[in-house]
């Protein structure tokens, strides 16, 4: 299954929506400066008319054009410096006046200079094929800039680990940092799990983030959205279930996150179907994160010892502890 007409038509209005929006804020921000600093468009309207009037000597007197072109870029950098000397003074970034991108890789068009798909364009596509566009509002709220270790508990030593839960949190962001600086050099798997509310999750969204904020693929499913997904293409042909775009994105995004493992209707098809992805992101060398509330051995017991030495052989275990995060914050509300 691939996304339809009406889906790709809606990405590509997204991307004119993008545009439209960056260019009103880029005007809003002219309008505001020239109102403030009158220089500034006297600035502009002076390499204008430098500009007009050296493309009609490029047309008119082509012969004089070259030596006259040195003396028209050397005006032309001494308004522009002016420009930026106005802005530093005045303390805006020395980029305020230019135009304004979301995905300055594609300038906000979704294709590259050859004409082939940005990673922008990869990502919505695939955000519109797990019908998972939702997922952008949750990692703006979701995110390292709202990640709060003041959630977990600093007094309790927890029996296992010897340190407390929120001693227990910061080396688990740390790893994720370390995670997310390797990513492009290291091959590396995650397997998060703790009881329900402590924050998994949010963990996996805070990763999903930053990867996506630098230009790679993530596809996020919950483990119900998985396995339904699997049980759906069940009785696909081997051929149309290899082309299937939804299967192949799964095997092929820089990062899979399967949220809340152990949640799902399982049986032995879509059991041997996860077997099936891990392997392959495993040989592909591509990373995947699992957040689970199950016990290594309700692990082992539900998805086979096979499926289980996988885990313990290709993944980092990352043990999150604390009380029902989501409790808390209710309480504080
Ligand atoms: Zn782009």
């Amino acid at each position: 299954m691939g996304i339809s007409n009406m889906q790709y038509r809606d990405i590509i209005f997204q991307y004119d929506q993008t545009r439209m929006k960056n260019q009103r804020l880029l005007n809003k921000r002219y309008e505001s400066l020239y109102r403030k600093f009158p220089e500034l468009k006297e600035i502009h309207n002076k390499i204008i008319e430098l500009s007009m009037k050296q493309a009609a000597n490029e047309i008119l007197t082509p012969e004089q054009a070259e030596e006259k072109r040195y003396s028209y870029l050397e005006k032309k950098d001494i308004l522009l410096a002016r420009k930026a000397a106005i802005l530093k003074e005045n303390h805006y970034p020395a980029d305020y006046l230019n135009p304004v991108y979301t995905c300055a890789d594609c300038k906000d068009t979704g294709f590259l200079k050859n004409n082939t798909p940005c990673h922008c364009f990869k990502q919505a596509k695939l955000q519109a094929l797990y019908e998972n566009s939702n997922l952008a509002d949750a990692l703006e709220c979701e995110n390292f800039d709202t990640f709060c270790e003041e959630l977990y508990d600093n007094t309790t030593i927890h029996e296992n680990l010897s340190i407390t839960p929120r001693e227990n949190i910061r080396r688990i962001r740390e790893a994720c940092f370390d995670f997310i600086r390797h990513f492009d050099k290291a091959y590396e798997n995650l397997l998060l799990y703790g009881p329900t509310g402590v924050g998994k999750t949010f963990i996996t969204h805070c990763i999903a983030k930053e990867l996506l904020d630098t230009a790679h693929t993530v596809v996020y499913l919950t483990s119900l959205q998985l396995f339904d997904m699997l049980e759906k293409n069940k009785f696909q042909r081997e051929d149309a279930y290899a082309a299937n775009e939804q299967i192949s994105y799964m095997l092929d995004s820089d990062l899979l996150i399967i949220d809340d493992l152990g949640t799902e209707l399982s049986n032995s098809f879509t059991i041997s179907q996860l077997y099936y992805f891990i392997e392959e992101r495993h040989r592909n060398q591509k990373s995947t994160i699992i957040s689970t509330n199950l016990s290594f051995s309700d692990l082992r017991e539900r998805y086979s010892e096979r499926i289980f030495s996988r885990f313990t052989g290709y993944y980092d275990f990352k043990q999150i502890i604390g009380n029902d995060i989501r409790i808390q914050k209710a309480l504080n509300l």
